[in-house]
């Protein structure tokens, strides 16, 4: 069954992961965020964390989402931690987010990559 979500874009890949209408891997999901599995690993964790709103990227962020970018701040290193990612310092992960072409930003939905795990990485 679908879910139709307001600030939701029919035609955005990641909406309609969010939407279910495309099959995902749950890592945490609640009212405001969606984390999945991505579908090319570049290490040995990696997930992507999308507020569940479309936002397109990074450069469509202003002062109206900074509680929603710190809920999102906040989430991340405790997933981290949950999918496997080894304890800062000598763990840690990396956080990354691509905005715009030039940027390598692919799929224009907001979403950070959290990369973990023992080296070496696939990329990166
Ligand atoms: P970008 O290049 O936009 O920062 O990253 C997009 C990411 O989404 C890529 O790492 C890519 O592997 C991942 N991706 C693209 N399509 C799908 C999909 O259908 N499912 C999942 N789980 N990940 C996807
Ligand atoms: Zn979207």
């Amino acid at each position: 069954m679908s879910v139709e979500l307001a600030g939701h874009d029919p035609d955005c890949l990641f909406c309609k992961i969010v939407a279910r209408k495309i099959p995902s891997k749950t890592v945490f999901e609640d009212e405001e965020f969606y984390a999945f599995h991505d579908i090319h690993p570049w290490a040995p964790v990696h997930f992507l964390v999308i507020p569940k709103q479309h936002i397109a990227s990074m450069a469509h962020i202003g002062p109206e989402h900074a509680g929603l970018m710190g809920r999102m701040m906040a989430l991340i290193p405790k997933l981290a931690q949950q999918e496997g990612c080894n304890p800062y310092p000598d763990g840690g992960f990396r956080l990354l987010t691509n905005t715009g072409a030039e940027g390598g930003q692919e799929v224009h939905h907001l979403h950070f990559h959290v990369m973990g795990g023992p080296r070496p990485w696939l990329r990166g």
